[in-house]
């Protein structure tokens, strides 16, 4: 059974752009979170706010900030108001609304959350961490989703939940692809289904463990810490997991699309099953794997995803070869060659180099692909992630 929460952040509870800042007693990392950038997601700004109040600046080595994501949309506890605020980070698309002379409610939240970005990453130091916090509208395992880029993969390895790898390989302009280019590690933390009570207290216990793992908060100073850990623990089922996407279903502008009831994220599925209708047409699942982030709210662009544990030998293939930077050779062959070696762009000529397969790519850390008729366009994580200052840590 669900036990629901308030569903609305009703108005007796103030929200504020910046739910907290605590600045610690020592200098060290400055961890970043973020709640509610879906206004129907309240969970991680009520997670935020308890927590934030609960921490004693005395044991705190480094600066945490906690960020809500779409105030408008937040008080209406809607998804967004006009734009999906999650879907709005990319370069190009920001300097559009900057350029604007009038802009909807949703870019006016992007413009403020821009301004707060540059202005901590300004005022703060290395290394950085950003988390945010969302939840789903279907039943799901407490999960993470990173870009592939390997400090996000070994901060996250510390987490005793599931992994999704690859997903912004499908979706366009999410905030973190944004931080990611930065090259900093980020993090995305799904803590359940909406308005579920277990969200707030997952997304509670993931606060405080990414204040341990990454060292600003000692494991001593966290009270709960073993039973927060536990607590993931058991909600994700012992479920450990490193996944890749291998699906999307993208529900197209006047397709009227439905789940079929019951499906539930990191079920198996097999090739075959019966999964959701489109206009009145029945969709089967395409591959065997397990069904992820089912779609059950009027609102999202992304019907269901279906995801595939990578297998171990090649989690570690794909280490060792970047570690080595493998993909110096790639652009000897015929038909690739850099677009930027520096940010990690490859451009890959259909015709010519038919025989290279997408796993391949992913191996070397090759992900967001934007394919032109004859062309594809690959970056590479590795080349813009700032490893050198995560170097040091504990964790890498
Ligand atoms: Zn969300």
């Amino acid at each position: 059974m669900i036990e629901v929460y308030n569903k609305a952040l009703d108005s007796s509870i103030k929200v504020d752009r910046i739910l907290g800042k605590i600045e610690g007693a020592k200098p060290g990392p400055t961890v970043v979170f973020f709640g509610g950038i879906h206004g129907n997601e309240t969970s991680g700004v009520f997670a935020l706010k308890d927590t934030l109040a609960g921490i004693n600046s005395a044991y705190v080595k480094g600066t945490i900030y906690g960020i809500s994501g779409n105030l408008k949309a937040l008080k209406k506890h809607i998804r967004f108001v006009k734009d999906d605020l999650n879907r709005l980070w990319t370069k190009q698309q920001i300097q559009k609304i900057k350029d604007k002379k009038t802009f909807n409610a949703d870019e006016g939240e992007l413009l403020e959350l821009h301004t707060v970005l540059e202005d901590l990453l300004k005022a703060n130091q290395p290394p950085f961490y950003f988390v945010d916090l969302h939840t789903t509208s279907s039943n799901t395992l407490p999960f993470i989703t990173i870009n592939d880029a390997l400090i996000n993969r070994k901060f996250s390895e510390q987490f005793p939940i599931p992994i999704v790898l690859g997903i912004e390989e499908y979706l366009n302009g999410p905030l973190l692809s944004y931080i990611n280019q930065m090259g900093y590690v980020s993090l995305g933390f799904e803590s359940g289904q909406h308005d579920d009570f277990s969200a707030i207290t997952n997304s509670i216990a993931f606060v405080y463990l990414t204040l341990v793992y990454s060292g600003i908060l000692k494991e001593e100073a966290v009270i709960n810490f073993s039973k927060y850990h536990e607590q993931l623990k058991q909600q994700a089922n012992k479920n450990k997991t490193v996944y890749e996407v291998i699906y999307l279903h993208k529900i197209k502008k006047d397709e009227r699309f439905k789940m079929l009831n019951g499906f539930k994220s990191f079920e198996h599925i097999k090739k075959g099953t019966k999964l959701a209708m489109s206009n009145a047409v029945e969709i089967a699942a395409p591959y065997n794997g397990s069904i992820f982030m089912p779609l059950y709210q009027q609102r999202g662009a992304e019907g269901f995803f279906i995801i595939k544990p990578i297998e171990p030998f090649f989690l570690k293939l794909s280490t060792v070869l970047r570690r080595i930077k493998t993909d110096s050779l790639l652009a000897m062959l015929p038909g690739i060659s850099w677009v930027s070696k520096a940010e990690g762009v490859l451009q890959v000529n259909l015709t010519v180099a038919k025989f290279m397969a997408k796993p391949l790519f992913h191996l070397l850390g090759y992900r967001n692909k934007q394919i032109t008729s004859t062309h594809l366009r690959l970056n590479n994580r590795e080349r813009v992630a700032k490893t050198k200052i995560y170097k040091k840590e504990p964790w890498y």
